[in-house]
């Protein structure tokens, strides 16, 4: 069958437990691994990331699962485990990352900046001991000198894109050091952290950082986010 006709299948099945009777749903090609639905009383539409075209069925209707959950108002589904099991698997990342690269206008695809490398950032915090290197982990820069947000990590897709402003002599290296840290750290702890980026356990490892405050400070004065 083919995929979408799949994709359409497994939703009207799911659909019919939930009490719906008209479902349909499609594959579209947005840039983030995301699923938009419009409903109203017995009718759903979904449009469904195309990243999951070649997902196996399970994967499917488990999505189509807790999405209707969802919908249903049970706010806290998670991604159910067939999902973050695919989803975070070495394929996954082999064969999705480059068609998101792709599709990523606003990232230049180099670490290397006109003055800083954010490989080397990457290598000292490697040799701190405050990192892992990933070598399916992509850091870039931000095209656009983005003045509010530090940056911004896709978790499952593994890219970290860091404002070009931190591309600047002027900036101390261990400011841009840390901020490489905050998204990796984002990057490490993976599709479990969904929906509490910033909790407790992830601010203890955010100050293991050892000029934590002195960065933070730079990044209040320059009023970036993380
Ligand atoms: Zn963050």
């Amino acid at each position: 069958m083919e995929a979408e006709e799949a994709l359409k299948e497994s939703f009207r099945l799911v659909g019919k437990e939930f009490g719906y009777d008209s479902v349909n749903a499609e594959f579209v090609a947005f840039r983030e691994f995301k699923v938009r639905w419009q409903r109203s009383y017995k009718w759903a539409s979904f449009k469904v990331s195309d990243y999951l075209m070649d997902a196996p069925e399970e994967v499917i209707e488990a999505l189509a699962r807790t999405l209707f959950g969802k919908i249903a108002g049970k706010h806290d589904v998670p991604y159910s485990e067939e999902m973050i099991a695919w989803a975070t698997s070495k394929d996954f990342v082999k064969y999705k990352q480059p068609v998101y690269l792709r599709r990523s206008r606003g990232i230049t695809k180099s670490p290397k900046g006109e003055v800083r490398d954010l490989e080397e950032s990457m290598e000292r915090l490697a040799n701190a001991g405050l990192a892992e290197k990933d070598p399916d982990l992509v850091l870039t820069w931000t095209k656009e000198k983005n003045i509010r947000k530090v940056g911004y990590c896709s978790v499952l897709m593994k890219v970290i894109a860091i404002s070009s402003v931190f591309d600047n002599g002027e900036i101390p290296g261990f400011v841009l050091d840390y901020v490489v840290y905050h998204e990796y750290l984002h990057a490490s702890r993976g599709m479990k952290a969904f929906g509490r980026a910033h909790d407790l356990d992830f601010r203890e490892d955010e100050i293991r950082f050892p000029r934590y405050k002195e960065a933070e400070e730079w990044l209040n004065r320059l009023c970036m986010y993380v």
